[in-house]
């Protein structure tokens, strides 16, 4: 008993009894937590990752949520967007379900459920999928799908993409293997016309041809630096059955492709039962063989099996963007200027003009940021040096400070 006592740890010194555990090896012992720094020390000059199953990533012990409760969370963020927000919450729930299910014997294997958002640029497509993972603390990156060229071309390597989820994640391998990609502007990389062209598409088509194999699951050689692939290099294996793909794309003039399908679908019946459908209504009639005809390859839509949209943003919804989510711009701008303590207002009649200068540039609620910053650059500028407490910003100031602004002269 008293030479138990005596075992002491070679590395860090510590007795049997301060440990949890001794490993004895042939002529010295070692305890459970220098084994544990050992094996963070390799995975770091190895650049391996630890063998946690993506379970514990995100399996149910910490994926709690229901889809009521993800809309909620994007509730406090996005204004309006109700179908995608309740699209996206179910498909986001089915997703991690699928990944938290123990796999148990003659269970059915649930499909992926990938996601495409389209809508105007500005209406939250990005803002979607970022507060997502925010809310299931999984890593994110954001992908523009343009620099992408198939392999061998001036660009991105779709790997490219794989190699920014890893360092989102800290190379933490099984992290990134749970995580989110959102994939902006995949519409610019439709086919050009119906007809597959005889000459080579590298930055459509081709494309195209390289996301489907990171969106149908499969493992995937990835420089963890980036970069171009070359044959002395060493990968980093990546698994992407578990990663989620969000694609986001404004596809212009696809309500014309909507309209038309709608119209030729209801040829043959009484003209009353035709639907009269709002332009901005059409959007909500998308379904994946829209995208097709606008030049996605079925086998991609094949792997996206979701589609919503997001709607226009109108007056009244700019006008809640500005002042009502969690970050609101106007909360935003108080709170930078809370820092200089200084208390920041606006009369009422601020907001409302601040919504019509920023409709003027049909840059969905993005133009309201521009706006924000012409009108607050001099008080910015000039507050920090100020004895000042408290502004208040008057309509009257708001139109010359526009008035005065590149803005004006851009519109
Ligand atoms: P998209 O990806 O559709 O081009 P973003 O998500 O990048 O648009 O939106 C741009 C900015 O506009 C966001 O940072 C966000 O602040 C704001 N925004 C856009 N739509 C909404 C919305 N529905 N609710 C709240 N803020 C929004």
């Amino acid at each position: 008993m008293s030479e138990e006592k005596n075992i002491h740890c070679s590395f860090c010194g510590r007795s049997k009894n301060e440990a949890e555990m001794m490993i004895a090896g042939v002529d010295a012992h070692i305890c459970d937590r220098c084994v544990e720094q050992a094996g963070g020390i390799l995975h770091t000059e190895l650049g391996e990752a630890p063998q946690t199953s993506p379970l514990d990533v995100a399996g149910k012990a910490e994926f709690d949520f229901t889809p009521s409760q993800i809309k909620a969370h994007l509730d406090e963020y996005i204004i309006g967007q109700d179908q995608a927000k309740r699209t996206m919450a179910v498909a986001v729930y089915n997703h991690y379900k699928r990944i938290g299910l123990v796999p148990l014997k003659d269970a059915p294997e649930v499909d992926k459920s990938n996601i495409v958002i389209v809508g105007n640029t500005g209406t939250g497509k990005t803002l979607m999928a970022r507060s997502i993972a925010k809310l299931l603390n999984v890593p994110f990156t954001i992908v523009d799908a343009t620099v992408l060229t198939e392999a061998g071309y001036v660009g991105e390597d779709v790997e490219s993409i794989l190699t920014r989820l890893l360092q989102a994640a800290d190379y933490d391998l099984p992290k990134a293997q749970v995580g989110i990609v959102f994939i902006d502007e995949i519409d610019k990389i439709a086919r050009k016309g119906d007809n597959p062209s005889i000459t080579r598409d590298v930055s459509g088509e081709g494309v195209q041809q390289g996301l489907l194999k990171l969106l149908e699951g499969s493992k995937v050689n990835v420089p963890p630096k980036g970069g171009r692939k070359h044959p002395d290099q060493k990968y980093i294996e990546v698994d992407t059955t578990n990663i989620l793909f969000i694609a986001g794309g404004a596809f212009v003039g696809i309500e014309k492709k909507i309209g038309s399908r709608l119209n030729s679908a209801s040829l043959g019946y009484s003209k009353e039962s035709r639907q009269h459908v709002e332009d901005d209504e059409v959007l909500s009639y998308i379904t994946p063989s829209d995208l097709k005809s606008y030049g996605l390859i079925p086998e991609l839509i094949g792997r996206m099996p979701i589609v919503t949209f997001m709607s226009p943003l109108d007056k009244k919804a700019l006008r809640a963007i500005l002042t009502l989510p969690k970050n609101a711009l106007i909360k935003q701008y108080q709170h930078l200027f809370h820092m200089d303590d200084i208390t920041l207002s606006f009369d009422e009649e601020v907001y409302d003009y601040i919504v019509d200068v920023a409709l003027e540039y049909s840059l969905g609620a993005r133009g309201l940021r521009s706006v924000c910053e012409a009108v607050l650059t001099d008080h910015m500028f000039d507050a920090p040096g100020l004895d000042a407490t408290e502004i208040n910003i008057t309509l009257d100031y708001a139109k010359s400070q526009i008035e005065r602004s590149s803005l004006r002269k851009a519109i």
